[in-house]
């Protein structure tokens, strides 16, 4: 891969990197405030009306976690994407180890699987 386009890749991973930080920490502290809203059960300033629909709030909780677990998912493609980089190995199939297509590298810059690869782990398992 050419130096410029590697800077490219590094700039746009640390941008993805820094944005899903954020969004994972703000996603974290407002997890945070709704289970500490539901320990007080109304004690303090902060339960609004949180306290007004129990079920729905379980259910935007559990969607909360699960996106949280999405983000820190991933953020960890793109660490590992940023270590590859660094390793001099970016833009090739972490599984066959073939060069990665430009254009989904360009769409998804933290692919580690090339399209082949990831058809085939996406493909439900026979059981
Ligand atoms: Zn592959």
């Amino acid at each position: 891969m050419e130096k410029s386009s590697a800077e490219r890749f590094e700039g746009e991973l640390q941008k993805e990197k820094k944005r899903l930080e954020i969004e994972l920490k703000q996603l974290h502290d407002e997890n945070l405030n709704a289970a500490a809203a539901d320990q007080e059960a109304g004690g303090d300033q902060n339960h609004e009306d949180h306290m007004a629909d129990g079920a729905s709030n379980v259910f935007e909780r559990e969607r909360d976690l699960s996106l949280e677990d999405n983000l820190k998912d991933i953020l960890n493609h793109v660490n590992s994407a940023l270590h590859r980089l660094q390793d001099g190995v970016f833009g090739v199939c972490t599984r066959c180890k073939k060069q990665i297509d430009d254009k989904r590298l360009n769409a998804l810059p933290y692919a580690n699987l090339c399209i082949e690869c990831k058809k085939s782990e996406e493909r439900p398992v026979a059981n």
